[in-house]
């Protein structure tokens, strides 16, 4: 089985994002986590929060990253939720990861979706 940590792209464009190499409207950043604006946005607020650290995937991250990363990372995503005001409507958190759920960047990244009804969980 390929390890997927071994394959991370250092091009990808996540990783530019977070080299500064190409820009992103910034909503949060710390030493753990990056959170910006969706390019192509599906719900009037969605955010992708992304571990600083060079991840593939949600199975590299906890097999690979410290603990104070994985804390870090998901401490983040509480608190952008929380900045962007979507905590009493809701909203969801999606992660997809490898090719059958489609994952697009090779980064990991988790969707923050909110600001609508989204309907019942999942295609
Ligand atoms: P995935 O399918 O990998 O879960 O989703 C990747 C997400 O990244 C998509 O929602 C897409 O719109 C977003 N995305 C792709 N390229 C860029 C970019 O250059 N900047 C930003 N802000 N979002 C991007």
């Amino acid at each position: 089985m390929v390890d997927p940590h071994a394959a991370y792209d250092e091009q990808n464009i996540f990783a530019k994002i977070l080299r500064g190499e190409i820009p992103c409207n910034k909503v949060f950043e710390d030493e753990f986590a990056l959170a910006f604006h969706d390019i192509n946005p599906q719900s009037p607020h969605h955010i992708l929060v992304i571990p600083k650290g060079a991840f593939v995937s949600f199975d590299d991250f906890t097999a690979h990253a410290s603990d104070a990363e994985i804390a870090g990372f998901i401490r983040a995503v509480g608190m952008v939720a929380r900045d962007a005001g979507v905590v009493d409507s809701g909203y969801r958190l999606l992660a997809n990861i490898g090719k059958d759920a489609h994952q697009e960047v090779p980064h990991l990244h988790v969707h923050i979706l909110a600001g609508r009804p989204l309907g019942p969980m999942l295609a």
